[in-house]
């Protein structure tokens, strides 16, 4: 039996990043960046006016007041993409939309609520203006050259913004890992089929499927294996065209866990089995023609804890995204829990921002069969291996589900 991090260690040695892909910009939303991008040209491309009023010279603006206006003779009457035809001189002003180019001449913009019309030609200016007011400078968001978004940056609208200002139509982004799930199990149907005595529904097929669409990879269902061995190798067969298998169940020392065995007979160097952690001990890991395969736990949380802690960071490596820490925070357990020495557990919890921390409590049996306290958690409370009683109170590490 090895311990959580040494696991960790031993799994994303194995795991190399995927290659890369160019996607059209409307799909690369929750997408990892493939390539460092720098931007090819300023934005604004231009100076332009970042509000609806007149450009003007500031210094044709100076003294004015409510009582005293200056009046600035209108010489056009300037829309958002387009160029001005004339050059402001002496006493002139231009109306002038947000976002159009700065007429030549003019070095700011009085907004409309400082000024009046007064006849066809003219407007009244009710206070001085600074030179440059209301004016966005070329490159005052971004510069020609700048690095923009790095490499492994998973994609938000905002980048996508970002991206569509600087003209890019394909954005290069790692390929999506696609991996098999393989529910193991005589008791085992499948929803919309009819359940018989003693059977059970294969929740974790639906679990894995759901946390493999979650964390960026694209599932493929390989069904449910009896616990047979020629039945297991040829539904393991089938996932070979994938860059990760995953299977659960059969997988613990019972009569009919044949799983690791199989693995074994198919070729697949088994790196570790057993795990010092509750719930999840029973997982084998190992790679089976060049691929990663996770034999799981049966038991429907422990099939997802071993999921969150082993299988999402595989898969963010393969992706080029790195590790995610932002998911774990210290809050204050507000029950005492007690524990096996040796084993790092994972309490299925509910964690909540008060006004000066976090708080946690678990969310129910913890049995590792028992759903519905999964199903109830935002996180999980992590225990380390050494502690065997926490008290009320005490500061625990607690990573978030979402
Ligand atoms: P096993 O490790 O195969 O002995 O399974 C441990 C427990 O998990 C047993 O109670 C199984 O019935 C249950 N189990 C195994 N696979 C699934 C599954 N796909 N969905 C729900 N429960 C399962
Ligand atoms: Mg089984």
């Amino acid at each position: 039996m090895i311990k959580v991090d040494e696991a960790l260690k031993i799994i994303l040695k194995s795991i190399k990043p995927l290659g890369s892909e160019a996607v059209k910009l409307t799909s690369i939303l929750g997408r990892v960046l493939a390539d460092d991008i720098y931007a090819d040209s300023c934005i604004p491309a231009f100076d332009n006016s970042a509000m609806d009023g007149y450009a003007v010279r500031a210094i044709d603006t100076q003294d004015s007041s409510q009582d005293k206006p200056r009046i600035l003779d209108v010489i056009e009457d300037l829309k958002a993409g387009y160029l001005a035809k004339n050059t402001i001189r002496h006493n002139q002003a231009i109306r002038i939309m947000t976002g159009a180019v700065m007429p030549l001449g003019a070095d700011s913009v009085v907004v409309v609520e400082e000024t009046q019309k007064l006849g066809k030609n003219k407007v009244e200016i009710f206070a001085p203006i600074k030179q440059g007011e209301n004016v966005r400078l070329k490159g005052e968001d971004i510069e020609k050259g700048e690095l923009i978004i790095a490499k492994g940056t998973l994609l938000s609208a905002g980048h996508i913004g970002v991206l569509a200002s600087l003209g890019r139509q394909y954005i290069k982004v790692t390929r999506k890992p696609k991996i098999a799930i393989l529910a193991t199990g005589d008791e085992l149907v499948d929803v919309g089929k009819k359940l018989k005595p003693g059977k059970i529904r294969s929740s974790n097929t639906h679990t894995l499927y759901a946390q493999i669409l979650k964390s960026g990879g694209i599932p493929k269902n390989l069904g449910i294996a009896k616990d047979r061995c020629s039945e297991l190798e040829a539904k393991i067969k089938k996932g070979l065209d994938c860059d990760v298998i995953i299977s659960s169940g059969g997988v613990s020392v019972g009569d009919y866990d044949f799983v690791k065995h199989v693995l074994g007979k198919m070729g697949t160097r088994i790196k570790f089995w057993k795990v010092a952690m509750r719930p999840g001990k029973p997982l084998v890991f190992g790679m089976i023609k060049g691929i990663p395969v996770f034999g799981l736990p049966g038991n429907p949380v422990s099939s997802m804890v071993s999921f969150e802690i082993f299988v999402i960071p595989a898969i963010l490596k393969m992706l080029g995204q790195g590790m995610d820490n932002k998911k774990e925070v210290k809050a204050i357990l507000e029950e005492g829990v007690e524990k096996k020495k040796g084993l790092r557990y994972f309490l299925r919890a509910s964690t909540i921002w008060k006004p000066d921390s976090y708080y946690t409590r678990t969310t129910g049996p913890q049995g590792s069969g028992i759903l519905k306290s999964m199903a109830l958690a935002n996180s999980l409370i992590i225990l380390p291996e050494e502690e065997e009683k926490v008290e009320k109170g005490v500061r625990v590490t607690v990573r978030f589900l979402d």
